[in-house]
């Protein structure tokens, strides 16, 4: 096999340097055969990561089929996310992991919901009672990470609210990371989160009801934060929409609405990470991780901070390598830097995922 040769300013070490790719891996060592060089000059980054989309899922429905779960995947891969995290798929897309051309993929299995207490026919529902083992069998279905949701409208009390009592959650968790899981929770208002957070929550989704104490209990706790602001301006949308029937959960939609980005940058200020993902699936298209990194630098995250975020700090709190000596090569180049030039995202001068050049 021919070894493919770039040269560039390899990220985050900013270090221009010669690398070669064999057998699929990055080393820095000429190797012995001819290398073909791909490219010159430029800023490679390990690629992007959407650390939360839904493979199989689409605004229009549930996608079982693999054919359309690859569409959804190469859309993603167009933008620049060599890595995906599935963050609850109502379908099996165990699929995309055997085609070798598409992003390395994630999946934390179905969403545990209760009954009645989120969309329809999207997650598993159970009982309290029955959280645990429901987790045990989703951590047998997934890819190291399980998906619940925290809260969702209550229509009874006519607000968001929390699924779960406190020490179920505990509970919960806690056997998730007996299994060597991480768990991540759909999370919009501000009540749910004490209890997810002191039960060990990995990864806050979306996190809009975040306070400035809660905010501390996170860092405390080790958790992150994956806001998706480009599926959090649906908001009031959302809150129009059950307005007539909700008003005070309209209004609370509205609110952390209006204050979300403020909350994130807040969430960051403060040390808690802040990852990349875009909840493509739900009521947004797959391939948006770009737009992702747009907004939250719109939220006043600075843009080194945030592509490094979305690129190789997201790969290693998910466990994958950066552009290190016998790391699988997933990489792209860029003409400029994209710590300072935003408008490098959107023009790559070649990507290379496991080795291959695709683009
Ligand atoms: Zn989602």
């Amino acid at each position: 096999m021919t070894a493919l040769h770039l040269r560039g300013v390899f990220l985050p070490d900013e270090t221009e340097r010669d690398a070669w790719i064999v057998d699929g891996r990055l080393t820095f060592t000429r190797p012995s055969a001819e290398a073909d060089t791909i490219s010159s000059g430029g800023w490679v980054l390990p690629g992007f990561v959407d650390a939360h989309c839904h493979i199989g899922l689409a605004p229009a429905g549930h996608v079982p089929d693999l054919a359309g779960q690859v569409e959804q995947a190469l859309m993603d891969r167009g933008a620049g996310a060599l890595l995906l995290r599935d963050a609850g798929s109502p379908v099996d897309n165990r699929g995309v992991h055997d085609r070798d051309d598409l992003p390395r993929l994630i999946r934390a299995g179905r969403h545990i919901a209760r009954p009645k207490r989120y969309i329809r026919e999207l997650g598993v529902e159970v009982e309290p009672a029955d959280l645990v083992a429901e987790v045990e069998k989703q951590v047998a279905a997934g890819d190291g990470w399980v998906k619940i949701v925290g809260d969702w409208i209550d229509r009874d009390a006519g607000d968001l609210a929390p699924l779960w009592p406190d020490d179920v959650l505990k509970a919960a968790i806690g056997r998730a990371h007996e299994l060597g899981a991480r768990v991540a929770a759909h999370v919009f208002g501000e009540d749910a989160l004490p209890g997810l957070i002191a039960a060990g929550i990995d990864s806050i989704e979306h996190g809009t009801g975040l306070t400035d104490d809660l905010i501390a209990a996170a860092k405390q706790a080790g958790s992150a934060v994956v806001p998706t602001l480009i599926n959090i301006d649906n908001f009031p949308q959302i809150a129009l929409a059950g307005a007539a029937k909700f008003p005070t959960y309209a209004t609370h939609m509205r609110a952390l609405f209006a204050s979300s980005r403020e909350r994130i940058r807040a969430a960051w200020e403060a040390g808690v990470p802040v990852y990349t993902g875009t909840d493509a699936g739900g009521s947004l298209p797959h391939g948006l991780v770009r737009d992702e990194i747009r907004a939250l630098v719109g939220a006043g995250i600075p843009q080194a901070e945030v592509i490094a975020q979305a690129s190789w700090r997201a790969r290693a709190w998910l466990g994958l390598s950066g552009l290190d000596e016998g790391a699988p090569a997933d990489l792209i180049v860029y003409d400029t830097d994209p710590r300072r030039d935003l408008t490098a995202i959107f023009l790559p001068r070649r990507t290379v995922l496991r080795g291959r050049v695709i683009g």
